[in-house]
């Protein structure tokens, strides 16, 4: 099946039972450390260095004088040659030079094996990195000697390099103290550099034990009173040293165990095999663990003579035929390791059955933490955050491999079993498969449990386990890593994060971590991550499945292979959440593609043929314009937008993120403060930033400004997506130069004022220098019908003469205010909606009086308010008319429109805000012994207040759209329809939340009190619901018969 597109694996079955099973059986957690104390009477352990730590002279002597065909044993002879006086003492007293030694060292050994013998190339080997290297079962033993408080010492016999150091290849923080022979100008078996030594570390000779390969050197120690050991084999060497100290000496390797009886390995023969292998060096036994984890492939850790490996092998009996390649693992490792990807550096492969009973290979046994609890307990969120960090860029390395230069082009024609599946996800898995997949190297069980962790930095040493790697597409390596995201934390197979606090622990969340992912690779965000978090859990459960079947079958009998079967149901609901929530995302982002040329308006148009009551009719509309026709699509959602919409988008909510909510504790402080009546700094400085990234005057449509001579140019619906994102935070608006009543006033001088009108108060006003009011009701007539409108306006020597009694002025307050949009009647004589005319009446004109700030449920809105004025025998240049006198009913319905739908987009915002607000408040507090979030009503307010918002949108949507299509008068029905939904959705969603909030909720420390009075307000600003309710009314009435 073409699933296999997406993942070309093979033998998923059996390696994932038993990529699961080992997490069913991991015990503790982290390394594990050895406790018990002891030393007895000891407090410090002194090693000779060659011989002890490193290989003995000796030693390295015998084989080089056998592979260069040396007498041997004349490099011995050499040493002891002239005794105290011998140039290898003196050497080593640094009496004599490097190049002095060798020229005697030279000679000497000439005489004893009548042939000229090159020393120099011996000294090189011997003083050579490969050869002079440290024991890892002494740096061991120091480690854990010094882990229980007791001393160490290096006391040794060594001599000057020609560069002026001397020469000790050892880490010298290993030990409190470090005795050179050259340095002191005495050596070992002299008893003064015994002293010495003790004396330094402040020790009788009693209280140490010291250990030397040179017999002689033994005995001095031990007639001093120093208990000592006598050195062959480092090996046995440790053994001894455990029994006097009294504890172990060996770090346990953390996960490991005896050999289980059923996986048990033939020692003989493997060790016979390693010593081969390894070379002649190797002495001392063979120790041999297996680990918990790896039971698909059994592993098992190795330590003989100096090595520490690890060895991996099919497990025994009949196998599925492509189970278990080990053969596959070793060449993908070896591949990867010459490519830079941290993994266990592989040194050989083991074909032949006969040695251990089936083929099997070795790699190196890198030491370092598994984290294997993805919460990462015991560490810092900054550490956890570097973690996952480190685990991501790991995973892009690995994707950025170039697989054909590695030789690996054939990695993935491996084909696969069946995959046995869940229907519904079969059917939808190949239906959504990504257009365009990208082949990399992808490692098939990436989780933090497989990684190895430097113990002191957030470094990946290697990546383990490589049974399921092949070539496919590298996105499902990234959303199988954070499958842990949506399991519970007692999920049997793989601890889960579902219920953690991601942020307070700093682990980021799938979606960041998937965009971290992008940001390495330098690839767009992918958006179809739920398809590939899908597809792992559809795999897990399909897995799951094979075992479970196994069980009943009896071929598999584990418990856990029986409990898999009820995690196959679990896991593949999982998956299809992921699918569902995928379709929706395409859903959301499927934009039309032309605009509708059917509508779902209700009204309008050519009568309709009489319709069933309550069915709903799909009336055409009038064919929209070519104009309209480039801007018609009804986007859902801001990923459905057009790709510059969709980035400014993206920016603003940038923006929001990172400079609004953070002002806002600021700004509410302001507001609160005796300097509110004075707009905050803060706002300015904001708006200078918006201005500069672009996200400014977003508010004029298309429509009005089809040359985007003064605004961003959005359609209606693409500003809907932004202006509710600006509807999130009160201040958010002016902070874009997109608040009310400005934006309406602009709009107003863009459709009907002259270039002198346009450059004296729509400049100003655009460049968000200036502020402006809307000045219509007056306190001593019903406003809401906009023709009881009293205030005069009577012409007097080529001016207008303004008197008038008006409240409720919004933004009048405001010291940046300098217009006034006024509406007054001109001719009461005229039919009623001719009577109204509009003037533009600078604020400083005399006869304004501003009598009084009203409040909103005691909130006064500064710095703009909304003030109560008088108008008396204020004139203005007859050039300060708009459109002509008698227009002004024309006027405020035009720009009453979009000032509407702006206000109906913010408050989708302002319950966006508040639904998000008393979810993360109703999750953190506890009433009666439970999170309130798992109280009923609680729930059920969350349900209602999610359908409300919902609803609302798709209609401030659609009013939006038919803006866009028809016009702002054709639409003017679907506003009203707008007008009356959103502000009493916006209520009540609100309230929902102050409610959940409990008092804090009334407070001014959170914006829901203010988002409340606003949302309660806007039932009257902009008109009554009940004047809405009646023009729907009319017009349903109107069309329907
Ligand atoms: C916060 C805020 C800011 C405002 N900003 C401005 C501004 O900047 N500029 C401006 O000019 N005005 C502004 N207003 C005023 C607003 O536009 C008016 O309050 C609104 O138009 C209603 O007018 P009114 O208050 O005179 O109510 P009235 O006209 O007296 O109506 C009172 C009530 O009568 C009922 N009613 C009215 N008509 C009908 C009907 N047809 N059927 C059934 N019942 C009906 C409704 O319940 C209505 O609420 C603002 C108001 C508020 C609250």
């Amino acid at each position: 099946m073409c699933i296999r597109r997406l993942f070309r694996s093979s033998h998923l079955q059996w390696a994932w039972r038993a990529a699961f099973l080992k997490h069913s059986q991991c015990g503790h957690q982290g390394p594990w450390r050895w406790t018990h104390s002891g030393g007895g009477p000891y407090r410090a352990v002194i090693f000779d260095m060659g011989g002890v730590l490193i290989p003995s002279p000796g030693k390295v002597a015998a084989e080089w004088e056998a592979q260069n065909h040396i007498p041997s044993g004349t490099i011995l002879k050499a040493f002891i040659t002239g005794g105290e006086n011998g140039p290898w003492l003196k050497f080593m007293r640094g009496e004599i030079t490097k190049e002095d030694f060798l020229q005697e060292f030279r000679r000497i050994c000439s005489e004893i094996s009548n042939t000229s013998v090159p020393v120099d190339n011996f000294f090189s080997l011997l003083t050579s990195e490969q050869v002079a290297k440290q024991f890892p079962v002494m740096t061991e033993a120091i480690t854990q000697i010094r882990a229980k408080g007791l001393q160490t010492a290096v006391l040794s016999n060594n001599f000057y390099l020609s560069n002026g150091k001397s020469f000790l290849p050892l880490d010298r923080t290993q030990f409190d103290v470090v005795v050179e022979s050259c340095v002191e100008g005495v050596c070992k078996p002299d008893h003064r550099i015994y002293k010495l030594c003790l004396e330094r570390l402040g020790l009788q000779p009693s209280e140490s034990i010291f250990l030397d390969d040179l017999g002689q050197n033994v005995k001095a120690a031990a007639s001093l009173g120093m208990r000592t050991i006598k050195v062959n084999d480092p090996e046995a060497a440790v053994k001894e040293l455990e029994t006097l100290l009294g504890f172990t000496l060996r770090t346990v390797i953390p996960n490991t165990r005896p050999m289980r009886k059923t996986m048990e390995i033939p020692k003989d023969s493997l060790e016979k095999y390693l010593r081969d292998l390894l070379g002649t060096q190797t002495t001392g036994p063979l120790e041999l663990l297996q680990f918990d984890h790896g039971q698909s492939n059994p592993t098992y850790y190795i330590r003989l003579a100096g090595h520490q490996l690890v060895l991996r092998k099919k497990p025994p009996g009949t196998l599925l035929p492509s189970a278990h390649a080990v053969e596959r693992e070793f060449r993908i490792m070896r591949a990867l390791a010459s490519a830079g990807v941290p993994v266990p550096k592989v040194l050989d492969l083991c074909e032949d059955s006969r040695v251990i009973g089936t083929p099997f290979y070795l790699m190196e046994y890198c030491p370092g933490l598994i984290y294997k609890d993805p919460s990462l307990p015991g560490l810092e969120p900054s550490q956890r955050r570097a973690i996952y960090a480190a685990m991501n860029r790991v995973l892009c390395k690995i994707h950025s491999v170039d697989f054909k230069a590695a030789g690996l082009e054939d990695y993935g024609k491996h084909e696969t079993s069946t995959i046995p599946a869940m229907e519904r996800l079969i059917e939808w898995l190949p239906l959504h498969l990504p257009r365009q997949e990208k082949i990399t190297v992808v490692h098939g069980d990436f989780r933090l449990d497989n990684l190895l962790f430097h113990p002191e930095k957030t470094e990946v040493l290697a990546v383990f386990d490589w049974e399921l790697s092949t070539l496919g597409d590298p996105l499902s390596d990234v959303a199988y890593s954070c499958m842990a995201h949506y399991l519970p934390p007692s999920f049997p197979i793989l601890r889960g994060l579902r219920d953690c606090d991601l942020t307070q622990l700093g682990i980021p969340t799938a979606e960041e971590y998937f965009r971290m992912y992008c940001l390495h690779m330098g690839i767009p965000p992918t958006e179809n991550w739920n398809f590939y978090m899908a597809f792992s859990f559809f795999r897990v459960a399909a897995i799951l499945q094979g075992v479970y079947r196994r069980s009943l079958t009896g071929q598999a009998s584990s418990a856990t292979a029986e409990q898999s079967g009820k995690m196959t149901e679990f896991m593949s609901n999982l998956a299809w959440e992921f699918a569902v929530k995928e379709g929706f995302r395409i859903f959301k982002e499927m934009p039309a593609t032309k605009p509708l040329t059917r509508s779902y308006r209700t009204w309008a148009g050519p009568r309709s043929p009489p319709s069933t009551p309550g069915a709903r009719s799909y009336i055409p509309l009038p064919e929209p314009s070519s104009a309209h026709a480039s801007k018609g699509a009804l986007v859902i959602s801001p990923e459905g937008l057009s790709p510059p919409a969709r980035e400014l988008y993206e920016r603003l909510k940038q923006f929001m993120d990172q400079y609004v909510y953070p002002a806002e504790p600021e700004l509410r402080r302001h507001q609160a403060s005796a300097e509110r009546w004075t707009p905050a700094p803060l706002v300015e400085d904001l708006k200078e930033k918006a201005k500069a990234k672009g996200l400014w005057n977003l508010f004029l449509p298309l429509e009005t400004d089809p040359e985007r001579k003064y605004g961003a140019g959005l359609t209606n619906v693409e500003y809907a997506h932004l202006c509710e994102l600006m509807g999130m935070s009160l201040y958010a608006p002016e902070i874009f130069n997109c608040s009310a009543p400005d934006t309406g006033n602009m709009e107003l001088l863009v459709r009907y004022g002259t270039e002198e009108q346009k450059a004296r108060w729509l400049t100003p006003l655009l460049e968000g220098k200036a502020r402006s009011c809307f000045a219509m009701t007056e306190p001593q007539v019903a406003s809401s019908d906009a023709t009881n409108i009293e205030s005069s306006i009577r012409e007097e020597d080529g001016f207008y003469v303004i008197n008038g009694h008006k409240w409720w002025i919004s933004g009048i307050l405001d010291p940046r205010c300098q217009l006034c949009v006024f509406m007054g009647k001109t001719d009461p004589h005229a039919p009623r909606h001719r009577q109204q005319s509009v003037l533009l009446v600078p604020m400083d004109t005399p006869g304004i009086k501003v009598i009084r700030p009203l409040t909103v449920y005691g909130l006064d809105d500064a710095p703009g308010g909304h003030g109560e004025v008088l108008f008396e025998q204020v004139r203005v240049p007859k050039e300060s008319m708009v459109l002509g006198p008698g227009r002004g009913f024309e006027i405020a319905q035009g720009r009453l429109g979009p000032g509407r739908i702006h206000h109906c987009m913010r408050l989708i915002g302002h319950s966006e805000r508040a639904l998000a607000l008393m979810k993360a408040r109703v999750k953190s507090r506890v009433a009666f012994g439970k999170p309130l979030v798992e109280q009923g009503t609680v729930l059920a307010d969350i349900a209602q207040s999610r359908v409300e918002i919902e609803q609302a949108r798709l209609l401030v949507l659609k009013a939006a759209h038919l803006m866009d299509v028809v016009g702002n008068k054709a639409a003017a029905l679907d506003i009203a329809m707008i007008k009356m939904v959103a502000p009493s959705m916006a209520y009540r969603v609100i309230d929902r939340a102050v409610q959940a909030f409990g008092a804090a909720g009334l407070s001014g420390d959170y914006p829901l009190a203010q988002f409340f009075a606003w949302a309660r307000a806007l039932r009257f600003a902009d008109g009554p619901d009940e004047v809405h309710r009646a023009a729907v009314a009319k017009m349903e009435l109107k069309n329907r018969i």
